[in-house]
């Protein structure tokens, strides 16, 4: 990214990776962290209550790679545990993983966050399974200095996909299902705009 060679560039911005399930967003958010972390930055990790699907302590990518995280249930306690660990050696760069399923103040705490000189990189799915933009996620497209849009490989024909297709029963799940389920009896597919079946 050209912006680490502008020598100019105050310190504090954010930085968003978003894109469809299975488009390697976690490697990306983790790689991007350790990289900092390597480096003697002191980095702060947080992530939403929701997701305790692996770890309360760590993000863990699908391939296994992780990093240590502090597990909060709302924006508020980001704000929060940062001034603390902020007052007792300065906070270099914050990273916050599933930032759509925590509440709407968090683009606040984070840009908040930023103007005070830390590099905020933020996690999250840009669309949710009936394809409509999640919260959080659309606002951080547009206040966010660099936003890397990954994308996955549909399952169904091999191409650039863009969607989350959520499937039960081996058909696609209904409009009236709940956007955030974190269950065994259901799994998700990358799909291309053309095989991605909008739910009815
Ligand atoms: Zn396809």
């Amino acid at each position: 990214m050209n912006y680490r060679m502008n020598l100019n560039s105050k310190r504090g911005w954010i930085e968003l990776i978003t894109g469809c399930m299975f488009a390697g967003k976690t490697e990306e958010f983790i790689k991007r962290l350790n990289r900092y972390k390597h480096a003697q930055q002191n980095v702060l990790v947080f992530k939403p209550l929701i997701d305790t699907r692996y770890s309360k302590e760590n993000v863990f990518s699908h391939s296994g790679m992780r990093i240590e995280s502090v597990t909060v249930k709302d924006s508020e306690e980001i704000y929060k545990i940062f001034k603390e660990q902020n007052a007792k050696q300065k906070i270099d760069i914050i990273g916050i993983d599933e930032v759509q399923f925590l509440d709407a103040n968090v683009v606040d705490i984070i840009s908040k966050i930023a103007d005070e000189g830390v590099i905020a990189i933020v996690n999250g799915l840009d669309k949710d399974f009936k394809n409509n933009p999640f919260k959080n996620v659309d606002r951080l497209l547009i206040e966010a200095e660099y936003v890397d849009k990954l994308s996955a490989i549909c399952h169904s024909c091999g191409g650039n996909a863009s969607r989350t297709q959520r499937i039960i029963d081996g058909n696609p799940a209904k409009a009236n299902e709940p956007i955030i389920v974190i269950s065994a009896n259901e799994k998700y597919e990358a799909r291309c705009r053309h095989c991605y079946i909008k739910p009815e």
